[in-house]
């Protein structure tokens, strides 16, 4: 009769034992598994490390590199509104610009370059019936800018005005007119020398300056740029575009403040040595010229900075770079 309590608390002890195996097996394994992730973590962390001590060295190599790059080539990056009304026979198409274009400044004189910011206001696409008041307000404030002229039967004064008061006269094509200019190279040529003729029977002056219309890196043109840039090369002519843009042509009518702003913001916020500024000398660009006071005096009033015309010291603003290579080649 005693054999089956006996029995019993055999059984009863052997569901104990494996009560306390499974509870013992069981903490093991919770306790295994935080170990096990712990060293997982570990490894992967060291792993990290060593990624980040290798780029960090790298970034410092890459640092050096482009602080060694910008002593020696003072490469500016445009960031701006770049964009010009394009004017073909009636209609006008805006051209934008890409957000970050690259600008290529020479090296000449790179030294005294350093000490004093230079911006030089240029006028694209006068004569018109505002030059005078341009040239008045200019005048006013002892200033010196570039005009980048049309070919404007009728306006031979202002051209002869434009050259006496000590501006820079340089060209912009003689028809402005995009289908006929850039229809093919000979046609981008032949234009050249009509406008480059025309200015030296008016004012006796060389250009020397070239701004495309619509810029460089226009989009609309049918002829290969850089064959445009050769030949320009080929001509000794230096092209110029701009870094920064006063929007005055990005619509019909732009109000003076926004003007004010789009120039003054680059200017303000950038320490360039160069600030190639690009406005208009058009009917029905009032707002540019009420302005140009605001943003002469703003400037004047800025320290390390001068009102510069266009010259041969002036580091060229390009939004796309001559190949040298090709132009050393022709
Ligand atoms: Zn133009």
């Amino acid at each position: 009769m005693t054999g089956v309590p006996e029995n019993k608390n055999n059984h009863r002890r052997q569901r104990i034992n494996r009560l306390k195996r499974f509870i013992v097996s069981t903490f093991f394994v919770l306790m295994l598994i935080p170990n096990i992730l712990c060293i997982a973590a570990f490894i992967r962390i060291s792993g990290l490390d060593r990624q980040i001590h290798e780029l960090t060295e790298r970034l410092d190599g890459i640092a050096m590199a482009v602080s060694i790059e910008a002593r020696d080539s003072e490469t500016d990056i445009y960031a701006g509104n770049g964009s010009e009304a394009i004017e073909t026979s009636g209609e006008v198409i805006t051209v934008v610009q890409d957000e970050m274009l690259s600008s290529q400044q020479n090296t000449a004189g790179a030294d005294d370059y350093e000490s004093v910011r230079r911006v030089c206001l240029t006028f694209d696409d006068g004569p018109s019936a505002n030059t005078d008041v341009i040239l008045d307000i200019l005048a006013q404030y002892g200033v010196k800018a570039t005009f980048f002229v049309n070919g404007k039967p009728g306006y031979e004064d202002q051209y002869q005005r434009i050259v006496d008061e000590g501006h820079t006269l340089a060209m912009h094509s003689y028809s402005h007119k995009y289908q006929e200019l850039y229809s093919d190279i000979d046609a981008f040529t032949e234009d050249f020398f009509e406008i480059q003729s025309y200015l030296m029977d008016v004012t006796g002056i060389q250009c020397k300056y070239y701004r495309f219309p619509g810029g460089s890196s226009n989009t609309v043109c049918n002829v290969n740029m850089q064959d445009c840039i050769d030949f320009l090369n080929e001509q000794d002519i230096v092209y110029f575009d701009w870094n920064v843009s006063s929007g005055d042509a990005t619509r019909n009518y732009v109000s003076t403040t926004q003007i004010v702003n789009n120039v003054m913001m680059p200017v303000e916020n950038n320490s360039w040595n160069t600030y190639v500024v690009l406005m208009h000398d058009a009917v029905g660009k009032e707002t540019t010229v009420e302005a140009l006071p605001i943003i002469i005096e703003r400037l004047q009033a800025m320290d390390n900075l001068v009102i510069v015309p266009i010259t041969d010291s002036v580091h060229t603003v390009q939004h796309v770079l001559p190949d040298e290579e090709n132009a050393m080649e022709d």
